[in-house]
Protein backbone atom coordinates (compact mmCIF):
# COMPACT_ATOMS: atom_id res chain seq x y z
CA UNK A 1 0.00 0.00 0.00
CA UNK A 2 1.21 3.59 -0.66
CA UNK A 3 0.04 7.08 -1.00
CA UNK A 4 1.20 6.91 -4.47
CA UNK A 5 -1.83 4.74 -5.49
CA UNK A 6 -5.23 5.74 -7.49
CA UNK A 7 -8.31 5.56 -5.14
CA UNK A 8 -9.87 2.74 -7.53
CA UNK A 9 -6.09 0.72 -7.14
CA UNK A 10 -7.11 0.73 -3.09
CA UNK A 11 -10.50 -1.10 -4.07
CA UNK A 12 -9.29 -4.01 -6.72
CA UNK A 13 -9.96 -7.39 -5.64
CA UNK A 14 -7.28 -9.00 -8.40
CA UNK A 15 -7.34 -12.26 -9.94
CA UNK A 16 -5.23 -15.06 -8.36
CA UNK A 17 -4.47 -17.40 -11.45
CA UNK A 18 -3.96 -21.49 -10.25
CA UNK A 19 -0.43 -22.01 -9.43
CA UNK A 20 2.50 -21.83 -11.83
CA UNK A 21 5.41 -23.79 -10.18
CA UNK A 22 8.99 -23.24 -11.87
CA UNK A 23 10.31 -25.50 -9.31
CA UNK A 24 9.71 -29.11 -10.37
CA UNK A 25 7.84 -31.00 -13.13
CA UNK A 26 4.50 -31.30 -12.38
CA UNK A 27 1.53 -33.50 -13.79
CA UNK A 28 -0.28 -30.62 -14.09
CA UNK A 29 -3.92 -31.14 -13.74
CA UNK A 30 -4.71 -27.65 -12.12
CA UNK A 31 -5.43 -24.66 -14.70
CA UNK A 32 -7.24 -26.71 -17.49
CA UNK A 33 -4.49 -26.39 -20.22
CA UNK A 34 -4.43 -28.80 -23.16
CA UNK A 35 -2.34 -31.95 -22.57
CA UNK A 36 -1.53 -32.14 -26.32
CA UNK A 37 0.27 -29.65 -28.09
CA UNK A 38 -0.97 -27.27 -30.82
CA UNK A 39 -1.29 -28.32 -33.77
CA UNK A 40 2.19 -28.54 -35.83
CA UNK A 41 0.55 -26.34 -38.81
CA UNK A 42 0.25 -23.50 -35.76
CA UNK A 43 3.93 -24.65 -34.45
CA UNK A 44 4.64 -23.99 -38.26
CA UNK A 45 3.36 -20.78 -38.97
CA UNK A 46 4.67 -19.28 -35.71
CA UNK A 47 8.11 -20.30 -36.20
CA UNK A 48 7.41 -18.30 -39.58
CA UNK A 49 6.14 -15.35 -38.22
CA UNK A 50 9.71 -14.93 -35.83
CA UNK A 51 11.78 -13.38 -38.36
CA UNK A 52 12.96 -10.33 -39.60
CA UNK A 53 9.07 -8.94 -40.25
CA UNK A 54 9.01 -8.71 -36.54
CA UNK A 55 10.43 -5.06 -36.55
CA UNK A 56 7.39 -4.20 -38.07
CA UNK A 57 4.48 -4.08 -36.62
CA UNK A 58 1.80 -6.30 -36.38
CA UNK A 59 -1.85 -5.80 -38.34
CA UNK A 60 -3.58 -3.65 -35.64
CA UNK A 61 -6.89 -4.96 -36.97
CA UNK A 62 -5.31 -8.67 -37.41
CA UNK A 63 -7.67 -9.30 -40.48
CA UNK A 64 -6.03 -12.86 -41.21
CA UNK A 65 -6.71 -13.87 -37.73
CA UNK A 66 -10.67 -12.65 -37.61
CA UNK A 67 -10.73 -14.11 -40.99
CA UNK A 68 -9.85 -17.44 -40.16
CA UNK A 69 -12.18 -17.29 -37.63
CA UNK A 70 -14.89 -15.95 -39.58
CA UNK A 71 -14.36 -19.12 -42.20
CA UNK A 72 -15.25 -21.49 -39.06
CA UNK A 73 -18.14 -20.21 -37.78
CA UNK A 74 -19.19 -19.17 -41.16
CA UNK A 75 -20.06 -15.48 -39.98
CA UNK A 76 -18.79 -12.19 -41.17
CA UNK A 77 -15.45 -10.53 -40.41
CA UNK A 78 -16.89 -7.61 -38.55
CA UNK A 79 -18.81 -10.27 -36.12
CA UNK A 80 -15.43 -11.34 -35.07
CA UNK A 81 -13.19 -9.08 -32.16
CA UNK A 82 -9.86 -10.64 -31.45
CA UNK A 83 -7.86 -9.88 -28.15
CA UNK A 84 -4.60 -11.11 -26.13
CA UNK A 85 -6.50 -13.76 -24.18
CA UNK A 86 -10.12 -13.97 -23.84
CA UNK A 87 -9.11 -12.38 -20.33
CA UNK A 88 -8.23 -9.04 -21.83
CA UNK A 89 -11.10 -9.85 -24.29
CA UNK A 90 -13.49 -10.15 -21.69
CA UNK A 91 -12.40 -7.03 -19.94
CA UNK A 92 -13.13 -5.21 -22.54
CA UNK A 93 -16.36 -6.46 -23.00
CA UNK A 94 -16.89 -5.82 -19.23
CA UNK A 95 -16.18 -2.32 -19.73
CA UNK A 96 -17.45 -1.43 -23.05
CA UNK A 97 -21.09 -3.44 -22.96
CA UNK A 98 -21.49 -5.06 -19.24
CA UNK A 99 -21.76 -1.59 -17.22
CA UNK A 100 -25.18 0.01 -16.84
CA UNK A 101 -27.60 1.68 -13.95
CA UNK A 102 -28.58 -1.80 -13.06
CA UNK A 103 -26.55 -4.36 -12.02
CA UNK A 104 -24.93 -6.86 -13.92
CA UNK A 105 -25.78 -10.34 -13.24
CA UNK A 106 -23.49 -13.92 -12.67
CA UNK A 107 -23.43 -16.71 -11.11
CA UNK A 108 -22.06 -17.11 -7.28
CA UNK A 109 -19.76 -19.55 -8.47
CA UNK A 110 -18.23 -19.03 -11.60
CA UNK A 111 -15.36 -17.85 -13.36
CA UNK A 112 -13.21 -15.73 -10.46
CA UNK A 113 -12.01 -13.29 -12.88
CA UNK A 114 -15.57 -11.58 -13.42
CA UNK A 115 -15.75 -10.08 -9.67
CA UNK A 116 -12.30 -8.42 -10.31
CA UNK A 117 -13.10 -7.06 -13.82
CA UNK A 118 -16.46 -5.17 -11.56
CA UNK A 119 -13.82 -3.64 -9.32
CA UNK A 120 -11.59 -2.48 -11.71
CA UNK A 121 -14.29 -1.15 -13.68
CA UNK A 122 -16.88 0.57 -10.99
CA UNK A 123 -19.49 -1.93 -12.20
CA UNK A 124 -22.66 -2.81 -9.63
CA UNK A 125 -22.73 -6.30 -9.65
CA UNK A 126 -26.01 -8.95 -8.50
CA UNK A 127 -24.32 -12.39 -7.82
CA UNK A 128 -27.34 -15.62 -8.41
CA UNK A 129 -26.76 -18.32 -6.35
CA UNK A 130 -26.72 -21.48 -8.03
CA UNK A 131 -29.49 -24.13 -7.21
CA UNK A 132 -28.03 -26.86 -4.66
CA UNK A 133 -26.73 -29.51 -7.65
CA UNK A 134 -24.46 -26.32 -8.85
CA UNK A 135 -26.90 -25.77 -11.98
CA UNK A 136 -27.63 -22.04 -12.89
CA UNK A 137 -31.48 -22.02 -12.67
CA UNK A 138 -32.67 -20.09 -15.72
CA UNK A 139 -35.54 -18.74 -14.44
CA UNK A 140 -33.34 -16.15 -12.36
CA UNK A 141 -32.41 -14.68 -15.31
CA UNK A 142 -36.21 -13.87 -16.78
CA UNK A 143 -36.25 -10.89 -14.66
CA UNK A 144 -35.57 -8.20 -17.29
CA UNK A 145 -36.60 -5.24 -14.69
CA UNK A 146 -33.78 -5.78 -12.43
CA UNK A 147 -30.37 -6.82 -14.42
CA UNK A 148 -28.36 -4.09 -16.62
CA UNK A 149 -26.41 -7.33 -18.09
CA UNK A 150 -25.97 -11.15 -17.66
CA UNK A 151 -22.34 -12.50 -17.77
CA UNK A 152 -21.92 -16.45 -17.40
CA UNK A 153 -19.45 -19.52 -19.07
CA UNK A 154 -21.07 -22.00 -20.87
CA UNK A 155 -19.93 -25.16 -19.58
CA UNK A 156 -19.72 -22.98 -15.82
CA UNK A 157 -16.93 -23.43 -14.50
CA UNK A 158 -15.49 -24.68 -11.96
CA UNK A 159 -18.36 -26.95 -12.09
CA UNK A 160 -18.52 -28.07 -15.71
CA UNK A 161 -22.22 -27.90 -16.29
CA UNK A 162 -23.34 -26.79 -19.73
CA UNK A 163 -26.70 -24.98 -20.38
CA UNK A 164 -28.20 -26.40 -23.38
CA UNK A 165 -28.95 -24.15 -26.47
CA UNK A 166 -32.71 -23.71 -25.82
CA UNK A 167 -32.00 -22.35 -22.34
CA UNK A 168 -29.57 -19.87 -23.35
CA UNK A 169 -32.31 -18.97 -26.12
CA UNK A 170 -34.53 -18.35 -23.45
CA UNK A 171 -32.48 -15.80 -21.51
CA UNK A 172 -31.90 -14.06 -24.75
CA UNK A 173 -35.31 -13.85 -25.25
CA UNK A 174 -36.43 -12.38 -22.17
CA UNK A 175 -33.57 -9.79 -22.08
CA UNK A 176 -34.11 -8.17 -25.29
CA UNK A 177 -32.67 -4.95 -23.29
CA UNK A 178 -29.49 -6.39 -21.73
CA UNK A 179 -26.38 -7.73 -23.47
CA UNK A 180 -25.92 -11.02 -22.74
CA UNK A 181 -22.48 -12.41 -22.83
CA UNK A 182 -21.74 -16.26 -22.66
CA UNK A 183 -18.20 -17.33 -21.94
CA UNK A 184 -17.25 -20.32 -23.87
CA UNK A 185 -13.98 -21.02 -22.43
CA UNK A 186 -14.88 -24.63 -22.68
CA UNK A 187 -17.90 -25.42 -25.40
CA UNK A 188 -15.62 -27.59 -27.57
CA UNK A 189 -15.66 -30.09 -25.24
CA UNK A 190 -18.88 -31.19 -25.44
CA UNK A 191 -21.40 -28.27 -25.18
CA UNK A 192 -23.17 -26.15 -27.92
CA UNK A 193 -21.92 -22.98 -29.35
CA UNK A 194 -24.51 -19.72 -29.08
CA UNK A 195 -22.75 -18.44 -32.26
CA UNK A 196 -25.73 -19.41 -34.06
CA UNK A 197 -27.85 -17.38 -32.45
CA UNK A 198 -25.85 -13.97 -33.02
CA UNK A 199 -28.19 -13.29 -36.72
CA UNK A 200 -31.16 -13.39 -34.08
CA UNK A 201 -29.97 -11.93 -31.05
CA UNK A 202 -28.23 -8.40 -31.01
CA UNK A 203 -27.67 -8.62 -27.48
CA UNK A 204 -25.38 -11.61 -27.72
CA UNK A 205 -22.03 -11.69 -27.22
CA UNK A 206 -20.26 -15.18 -27.06
CA UNK A 207 -16.52 -15.32 -25.82
CA UNK A 208 -13.72 -18.20 -26.53
CA UNK A 209 -10.58 -18.89 -26.09
CA UNK A 210 -7.24 -20.46 -27.97
CA UNK A 211 -6.00 -21.55 -24.44
CA UNK A 212 -7.79 -24.72 -24.27
CA UNK A 213 -9.30 -26.41 -26.66
CA UNK A 214 -6.49 -25.55 -29.37
CA UNK A 215 -3.98 -26.27 -26.90
CA UNK A 216 -2.39 -22.10 -27.10
CA UNK A 217 -2.88 -21.26 -23.34
CA UNK A 218 0.75 -19.52 -23.87
CA UNK A 219 0.04 -17.65 -27.20
CA UNK A 220 -2.38 -15.84 -25.36
CA UNK A 221 -5.28 -15.10 -28.01
CA UNK A 222 -8.94 -15.18 -27.22
CA UNK A 223 -11.78 -13.61 -29.66
CA UNK A 224 -15.33 -12.95 -29.43
CA UNK A 225 -18.49 -13.12 -32.00
CA UNK A 226 -21.72 -10.75 -31.95
CA UNK A 227 -24.18 -8.65 -33.83
CA UNK A 228 -21.02 -5.62 -35.71
CA UNK A 229 -22.62 -3.08 -33.02
CA UNK A 230 -21.06 -4.98 -30.20
CA UNK A 231 -18.02 -5.79 -31.62
CA UNK A 232 -17.69 -1.80 -32.86
CA UNK A 233 -17.98 -0.89 -28.75
CA UNK A 234 -14.81 -3.99 -28.69
CA UNK A 235 -13.03 -1.85 -31.43
CA UNK A 236 -13.35 1.12 -29.33
CA UNK A 237 -12.30 0.03 -25.68
CA UNK A 238 -9.23 -1.76 -27.48
CA UNK A 239 -8.31 1.84 -29.22
CA UNK A 240 -8.11 3.22 -26.35
CA UNK A 241 -6.28 1.15 -24.89
CA UNK A 242 -3.51 -0.76 -27.12
CA UNK A 243 -3.39 -0.55 -30.84
CA UNK A 244 -1.81 -3.98 -31.66
CA UNK A 245 -2.71 -6.46 -28.35
CA UNK A 246 -1.80 -9.30 -30.90
CA UNK A 247 2.03 -9.43 -31.61
CA UNK A 248 2.63 -11.32 -35.55
CA UNK A 249 3.10 -15.37 -34.31
CA UNK A 250 -0.10 -15.07 -32.44
CA UNK A 251 -2.06 -13.55 -35.89
CA UNK A 252 -0.27 -16.27 -37.79
CA UNK A 253 -0.38 -19.01 -35.38
CA UNK A 254 -3.76 -18.29 -34.11
CA UNK A 255 -5.14 -18.68 -37.58
CA UNK A 256 -3.36 -21.86 -38.72
CA UNK A 257 -4.60 -23.44 -35.37
CA UNK A 258 -8.37 -22.26 -36.49
CA UNK A 259 -7.69 -23.19 -40.10
CA UNK A 260 -6.40 -26.86 -39.02
CA UNK A 261 -10.07 -28.33 -38.14
CA UNK A 262 -8.84 -32.44 -37.86
CA UNK A 263 -6.13 -32.04 -35.40
CA UNK A 264 -8.88 -29.93 -33.44
CA UNK A 265 -11.62 -32.88 -33.81
CA UNK A 266 -8.67 -34.84 -32.62
CA UNK A 267 -7.73 -33.55 -29.84
CA UNK A 268 -11.32 -32.36 -28.41
CA UNK A 269 -12.34 -36.22 -28.86
CA UNK A 270 -9.13 -37.72 -26.87
CA UNK A 271 -10.09 -35.44 -24.10
CA UNK A 272 -14.01 -36.15 -24.19
CA UNK A 273 -13.09 -39.67 -23.82
CA UNK A 274 -10.55 -39.53 -21.65
CA UNK A 275 -13.03 -37.84 -19.21
CA UNK A 276 -15.83 -39.73 -19.20
CA UNK A 277 -13.34 -42.46 -18.28
CA UNK A 278 -12.16 -40.64 -15.39
CA UNK A 279 -15.62 -39.55 -14.49
CA UNK A 280 -16.88 -43.14 -13.78
CA UNK A 281 -13.21 -43.99 -12.12
CA UNK A 282 -13.83 -41.03 -9.80
CA UNK A 283 -17.61 -42.07 -9.16
CA UNK A 284 -16.59 -45.47 -8.20
CA UNK A 285 -13.75 -44.64 -5.92
CA UNK A 286 -16.19 -42.75 -4.01
CA UNK A 287 -16.27 -39.46 -5.71
CA UNK A 288 -19.32 -37.38 -5.90
CA UNK A 289 -19.13 -36.16 -9.40
CA UNK A 290 -20.76 -33.18 -11.16
CA UNK A 291 -21.31 -34.28 -14.69
CA UNK A 292 -19.05 -32.62 -16.46
CA UNK A 293 -18.93 -30.99 -20.40
CA UNK A 294 -15.61 -29.19 -19.85
CA UNK A 295 -11.93 -30.63 -20.01
CA UNK A 296 -11.84 -30.72 -15.99
CA UNK A 297 -14.16 -32.45 -13.59
CA UNK A 298 -15.13 -31.32 -10.73
CA UNK A 299 -15.42 -33.86 -7.66
CA UNK A 300 -16.34 -33.89 -4.31
CA UNK A 301 -14.48 -36.77 -1.84
CA UNK A 302 -16.25 -39.15 0.35
CA UNK A 303 -14.40 -38.07 3.35
CA UNK A 304 -15.93 -40.32 6.12
CA UNK A 305 -14.60 -43.26 3.21
CA UNK A 306 -11.68 -41.76 2.36
CA UNK A 307 -10.53 -40.49 5.74
CA UNK A 308 -9.53 -37.71 4.31
CA UNK A 309 -10.92 -33.96 3.14
CA UNK A 310 -10.65 -32.09 -0.36
CA UNK A 311 -8.15 -29.79 0.96
CA UNK A 312 -5.76 -32.65 2.39
CA UNK A 313 -6.53 -34.50 -1.04
CA UNK A 314 -5.21 -31.59 -2.66
CA UNK A 315 -2.03 -31.23 -0.23
CA UNK A 316 -0.84 -35.28 -0.66
CA UNK A 317 -1.32 -35.20 -3.97
CA UNK A 318 0.65 -31.94 -4.90
CA UNK A 319 3.31 -33.74 -2.37
CA UNK A 320 3.34 -36.83 -4.57
CA UNK A 321 3.51 -34.33 -7.70
CA UNK A 322 0.26 -34.09 -9.31
CA UNK A 323 -0.99 -31.17 -9.10
CA UNK A 324 -5.01 -30.40 -8.92
CA UNK A 325 -7.12 -26.63 -8.17
CA UNK A 326 -8.54 -26.56 -4.66
CA UNK A 327 -10.98 -23.61 -4.11
CA UNK A 328 -10.85 -22.17 0.13
CA UNK A 329 -14.17 -20.54 -1.07
CA UNK A 330 -17.78 -21.21 0.28
CA UNK A 331 -19.69 -24.22 -1.17
CA UNK A 332 -16.89 -25.45 -3.09
CA UNK A 333 -14.20 -26.03 -0.31
CA UNK A 334 -14.79 -29.75 -0.42
CA UNK A 335 -14.40 -30.09 -4.26
CA UNK A 336 -11.14 -30.70 -6.47
CA UNK A 337 -11.54 -29.50 -9.64
CA UNK A 338 -9.14 -31.87 -11.98
CA UNK A 339 -7.86 -30.91 -15.70
CA UNK A 340 -7.81 -34.19 -17.96
CA UNK A 341 -4.63 -34.76 -19.12
CA UNK A 342 -3.32 -37.72 -21.19
CA UNK A 343 -4.54 -41.04 -20.59
CA UNK A 344 -0.79 -41.65 -18.86
CA UNK A 345 -1.06 -39.03 -17.19
CA UNK A 346 -4.59 -39.79 -15.55
CA UNK A 347 -3.04 -43.38 -14.91
CA UNK A 348 -0.77 -41.65 -12.75
CA UNK A 349 -2.97 -39.21 -10.90
CA UNK A 350 -5.48 -42.69 -10.14
CA UNK A 351 -1.88 -44.59 -8.97
CA UNK A 352 -0.96 -41.83 -6.16
CA UNK A 353 -5.03 -40.75 -5.28
CA UNK A 354 -4.79 -44.89 -4.41
CA UNK A 355 -2.19 -44.68 -2.23
CA UNK A 356 -3.26 -41.94 -0.63
CA UNK A 357 -7.00 -42.79 0.04
C1 LIG B 1 -9.54 -20.21 -19.05
C2 LIG B 1 -10.74 -19.33 -19.00
C3 LIG B 1 -10.74 -18.10 -19.65
C4 LIG B 1 -9.47 -17.41 -20.06
O1 LIG B 1 -8.82 -17.86 -21.13
P1 LIG B 1 -7.58 -17.05 -21.68
O2 LIG B 1 -7.90 -16.85 -23.11
O3 LIG B 1 -6.42 -17.95 -21.46
O4 LIG B 1 -7.44 -15.75 -20.96
C5 LIG B 1 -11.92 -17.37 -19.70
N1 LIG B 1 -13.05 -17.82 -19.11
C6 LIG B 1 -13.06 -18.98 -18.44
C7 LIG B 1 -14.32 -19.42 -17.80
C8 LIG B 1 -11.90 -19.76 -18.36
O5 LIG B 1 -11.89 -20.87 -17.63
Amino acid sequence: MSKFWSARTHELDPYTPGEQPQDQQYIKLNTNENPYPPSPKAIAAMKDACGESMRLYSDPNANQLKQSIADFYAVERNQVFVGNSSDEVLAHAFAGLLKHDKPLLFPDISYSFYPSYCKLFGIDANTIPLADDFTINVNDYLDTENNGAIVFPNPNAPTGIALSLAEIEAILKANPESPVLIDEAYVDFGAETAINLINQYPNLLVVQTFSKARSLAGLRVGFAVGHADLIEALERVKNSFNAYPLDRAAIAGGAAAMADKDYFEECRNKIIVTRDLTLSKLNSLGFEVLPSKANFIFAKPNQEMMGKSAKELYLKLKEKGVLVRYFAKPRINEYLRITIGTDSEMDIFFEKLEVII
